[in-house]
């Protein structure tokens, strides 16, 4: 079951409250750059990033906001964004309101305020600007920037206990105290509780799990998800994916990103894909259609079964924004393509519509399986083309009737 929290509107995003969780992502464009990150807000929006962030790093960053802003109404995409600060942002945000008009939340980082009597002094005018703009902040604590004078009171604690916990341990302890002193610190200020989200990010999935599980007991913020430099390819994916899920699974986490080092040329996309990936794989939400195939074995006698588990994943992939516009809740359409008769009409039978090509051995006959019956058998050269025509003829007798 989700944990309950107040509900956080970021633009027109909800946050918590038992909403939808929210996929986000991050522009790695200079935000000075207008075209650069306009394009790049546009591609991450279309990929599915419900909310996407950006740095305003200094005063070019910070002017560019509005324009930004502006441009993106006008190719239509009212997509909430964040602006991501550190150590000036409430000098940016005082002298330039129409920035801080511009975006939909303020993201602030406890480590990243400054130093000694500033840091508090700092925190507390950042919490002042959101209350006066009527705008919500994430508290978001990163243990790559943690507070060190906090760090060292809890290491001091720490080495008066009876037995002193490990070094990494209070490193932890250190951050769920940086964000939930602070998040305890803005609803002093005023700041109501449907104005705050919480994170507090580490690069090891098993940390994260303690941390998140931390927060959650101690506060009723929405939490903003994700691993912290998660890494690049498959070894950034599956981290992700083995911190993320557990938490999701005991309802923890209300908006996540999946924070990817693109590989040269890499879309920025893809941590887009990834988050909604895990999203979908629990269960929590569907983005796409979903195509279950095995993983073939000795049985499958040619490369021909793998080229058509990739032909139908291309065609969904190809077809999804023109049929969601045709044919609402295609999202959750289900194929199925199966090596061999051995698991395949099985399988078949559980998706929408699915199919098993002949095996090594087997007659050189492909049945298809459309609502769990047999709807017919392929046979000859055109399968793949066949196939794809009969999931075109599902889809639009399925789903064209709910427009
Ligand atoms: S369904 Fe058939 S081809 Fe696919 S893995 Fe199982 S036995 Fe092998």
């Amino acid at each position: 079951m989700r944990r309950k929290t107040p509900t956080v509107w970021v633009g027109r995003v909800p946050v918590g409250g038992g909403h939808p969780i929210a996929v986000q992502s991050m522009t790695n464009t200079p935000t000075a750059d207008i075209p650069a990150t306009v394009a790049q807000i546009l591609e991450l929006h279309r990929a599915g990033s419900e909310i996407v962030r950006l740095t305003v790093n200094d005063e070019e960053a910070a002017k560019a906001v509005p324009e930004i802003r502006r441009r993106l109404l006008e190719a239509g995409a009212e997509v909430p964004l964040v602006g991501d600060f550190h150590f000036n942002g409430h000098l940016l945000l005082r002298k330039y309101p129409e920035m801080a008009q511009a975006l939909d939340k303020l993201r602030i980082n406890p480590g990243t305020m400054g130093r000694g009597s500033h840091k508090d002094e700092n925190f507390r005018e950042m919490v002042r600007i959101a209350k006066d703009l009527g705008k919500p902040i994430r508290i978001g604590a990163n243990w790559g920037s943690l507070d060190p004078a906090l760090l060292t009171e809890l290491m001091d604690q720490n080495a008066r206990r009876p037995e002193p916990k490990s070094a990494e341990e209070v490193v932890l302890e250190a951050l769920v105290e940086s964000a939930v002193r602070s998040y305890e610190a803005a609803l002093a200020l005023g700041l109501p509780e449907d104005k705050i989200v919480l994170s507090a990010k580490v690069s090891k999935p098993k940390d994260l799990l303690w941390t998140y599980r931390e927060l959650a007991k101690r506060t009723r913020a929405p939490l903003h998800l994700g691993l912290t430099e998660a890494g690049m390819g498959v070894k950034g994916i599956v981290a992700s994916a083995a911190a993320l899920a557990p938490l999701l699974l005991e309802g923890i986490g209300d908006t996540i990103r999946v924070s990817l080092t693109p590989a040269p040329g890499e879309p920025r996309t893809k941590e887009v894909e990834v988050a909604q990936e895990i999203l979908q794989a629990l269960g929590l939400r569907t983005f796409a259609p979903e195509v279950t195939s095995c993983p073939g074995c000795g049985r499958t006698t040619s490369t021909f079964f793998q080229e058509l588990a990739l032909e139908v994943n291309r065609h969904l992939r190809a077809k999804l924004p023109e049929w969601r516009r045709k044919y609402p809740g295609v999202e959750g359409l289900k194929v199925a393509v199966m090596g061999c008769v051995v698991n395949g009409p099985g399988e078949s039978k559980h998706a929408h519509i699915g199919i098993s090509l002949p095996g090594a051995g087997e007659e050189p006959k492909a049945p298809v399986y459309a609502d769990g019956k047999l709807l017919t058998i392929l046979k000859g050269e055109r399968i793949a083309e066949e196939f794809i025509a009969l999931v075109e003829d599902y889809v639009e007798k399925h789903f064209g009737g709910m427009q």
